[in-house]
């Protein structure tokens, strides 16, 4: 009856505020609350089960029921009713956290500007998970979603690369590096990368252990969206964009899309991988290269600089039956005309046996930023068209092929990122789990320090893996705000290291259940007891640790290729 009344109510709000058409959607998004609630309050039993706080007896202190306390006031007054965390950014940051906020029981509603899930990962063609500790959380279940689908995810191997030319086996040296499917792999062996030398130094050692995971980029995003809406909780906005945002005392009270709508939620998500919502909150930004000093980072620059790493626009090309290069539009030179010689070039094969070609890079991420991205984009696809007519011109191999397609969007790897409650720093990337003290690990990766273009720095590959904080999520100040996507709270150095897609998956899979928590306990994100947060995330099947636990060890190993226990909803 009470909840009844609510609802009445909230909807006389709506029709004042934004007209019926709308308040009709929003009413039949939430036209099944009450069904939903009796399935919460079974999804809230569990959650008290497992860490019984002081307040949680009280059902009151569930997510999605609204009661008036001292923190609820932003949100009581919601326009959205059944929103208790709004997710902006549809990529790889903002899937997880939405998937993993839904399957524990928050009504989420997910806004993405594109008109697909995914990303950076779909929209600019970086279909590619490379070698990497830590995803045997919602990456694996996504990988194991994939591979229901024909031709639609492999298991990679290295096969060619310009480093290891052997002029007595091959003709030439390749333009780059080539990543061919190899059957004989599992998505086990895609999960460690630190332990190698390097590409040069050792092509046994990254032959042997260096695998990743290829996929579709159509179906990554239809199966993302399919394991979302499977949650029965998650809404999601497409072509949808974040405008601005309102902010007070350190928190969000609402978010304006382009389209003049309102969502008010109790907790946030920014995954734009600019930080869209960081920055309209005023949170301090970083962006280009930090001086030595400021994060006692040895490979940093004496003093700062406004590098960002370059930016590539990946294109994918097809066999085709007869032999011949494209022919070149007439604005577009066969000679490279922004620097000595055209950029060598990673090339993955996907299953299918389509090549994904990705300039390292297409533009220095300084010239990116300063032309904006349209322009950017328009040059970068001159410089794809002639790249493509070098590799033809100069490799018969290349001349069975064509441009099928061309991502998009531009890939991005850097443009600015927030400063949290901690700084993810060089040291922590290079001290590794072994000398790390934090007790709030949530994710933990490998990669190597890794720039392209003038942006070179320090780098190499890494002994053993490094835990990401939850405090790198935290922007400071703010309690109902967290950020999980390539702008979090890293030095660039770090970023340079952590920004892989997996990763971003794992920041968001903590954003999601610290949200869950959060709504649980009734406290703001940052009260929230680390190990608490970290047993959630454990129950998750999430690798916090290294070596990996024999219980995820064995999951992996026993990976059937059935649905079972990929749909079924977690409790904490
Ligand atoms: C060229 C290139 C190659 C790479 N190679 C690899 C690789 O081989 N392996 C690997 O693991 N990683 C690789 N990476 C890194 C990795 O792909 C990205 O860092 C990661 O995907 C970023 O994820 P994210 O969630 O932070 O952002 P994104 O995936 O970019 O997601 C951000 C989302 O927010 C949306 N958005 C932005 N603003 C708004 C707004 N105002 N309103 C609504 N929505 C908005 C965007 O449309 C986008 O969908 C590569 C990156 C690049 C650029």
């Amino acid at each position: 009856m009470k909840v009844q009344s609510t609802r009445v109510c909230r909807s006389e709000i709506l029709t004042e505020k934004w007209g019926r058409e709308q308040v009709a959607d929003v009413a039949s998004f939430c036209a099944c609350r009450e069904v939903r609630h009796r399935r919460l309050v079974g999804r809230v039993l569990a959650l008290l089960l497992f860490s019984a706080p002081a307040t949680a007896a009280d059902p009151a202190h569930a997510p999605g029921v609204r009661v008036a306390g001292a923190d609820a006031t932003s949100w009581s007054a919601s326009v959205c009713p059944e929103c208790d965390l709004a997710v902006v950014g549809g990529g790889s940051g903002g899937f997880g956290a939405a998937l993993a906020a839904a399957r524990l029981g928050l009504q989420v509603v997910l806004v993405e500007r594109a008109d697909q899930l995914g990303g950076t990962s779909v929209r600019s063609g970086v279909t590619c998970w490379e070698p990497g500790v830590g995803g045997t959380g919602i990456p694996f279940d996504l990988y194991r979603r994939l591979q229901q689908i024909p031709k639609a995810v492999g298991i990679y191997s290295f096969g060619r690369h310009l480093v290891w030319f052997n002029p007595d086996a091959e003709p030439y040296r390749f333009p780059g590096g080539e990543t061919v499917i190899d059957p004989t792999r599992r998505y086990a062996d895609s999960l460690r990368r630190h332990g190698v030398k390097g590409l040069a130094a050792d092509e046994a050692a990254c032959r042997e252990h260096l695998h990743g995971v290829v996929f579709e980029p159509d179906a990554m995003s239809a199966t993302m969206k399919a394991m979302l809406e499977e949650t029965g909780r998650c809404r999601i906005l497409l072509n949808t964009e974040f405008r601005t945002l309102r902010a007070a005392a350190g928190r969000v009270q609402f978010l304006q899309l382009a389209n003049g709508q309102r969502i008010v939620a109790r907790f946030y998500v920014d995954a734009t991988g600019d930080g869209r919502l960081c920055h309209d909150a005023g949170c301090e930004a970083m962006t280009g290269q930090e001086s030595r000093d400021r994060f006692d980072e040895p490979s940093a620059p004496l003093r700062a600089t406004n590098k960002v790493n370059g930016v590539t626009l990946i294109y994918r090309v097809a066999s085709r039956s007869e032999a011949g290069i494209d022919p070149l539009p007439p604005d577009v030179p066969a000679k490279c005309w922004w620097r000595g010689s055209f950029p060598v070039a990673q090339m993955n094969h996907y299953p299918n046996g389509d090549l994904n070609v990705n300039m390292l890079p297409t533009m220095d991420g300084q010239e990116s930023l300063q032309r904006g991205e349209q322009a950017s984009y328009a040059e970068c696809r001159r410089r794809v068209l002639a790249h493509w007519h070098d590799l033809q011109t100069r490799y018969e191999e290349f001349r069975r092929r064509r441009i099928t397609w061309i991502a998009p969007a531009l890939g991005v790897r850097e443009t600015r990122r927030f400063v949290g409650e901690y700084v993810l720093t060089e040291r922590d990337v290079r001290g590794g789990l072994s000398q790390q003290k934090h007790p709030d690990v949530i994710a933990i990766a490998d990669h190597s320090l890794d720039t392209h273009g003038s942006h070179a720095h320090g780098s190499g590959e890494l002994r053993e893996p490094y835990g990401v904080p939850y405090r790198c999520l935290i922007p400071k100040g703010y309690r109902n705000l967290l950020i999980a996507c390539r702008a979090a709270s890293f030095s660039s150095l770090a970023a340079s290291s952590c920004r892989l897609s997996r990763t971003m998956i794992q920041l968001g899979q903590a954003a999601g259940t610290a949200a869950a928590l959060a709504a649980q306990r009734n406290v703001d994100l940052s009260e929230l007891p680390p190990e608490t947060l970290r047993d959630a995330l454990r129950a998750q099947h999430v690798q916090l640790e290294h070596p990996l636990r024999e219980e995820l060890r064995q999951r992996l190993s026993t990976a059937r290729r059935t649905l079972d226990g990929i749909h079924g909803m977690w409790s904490l």
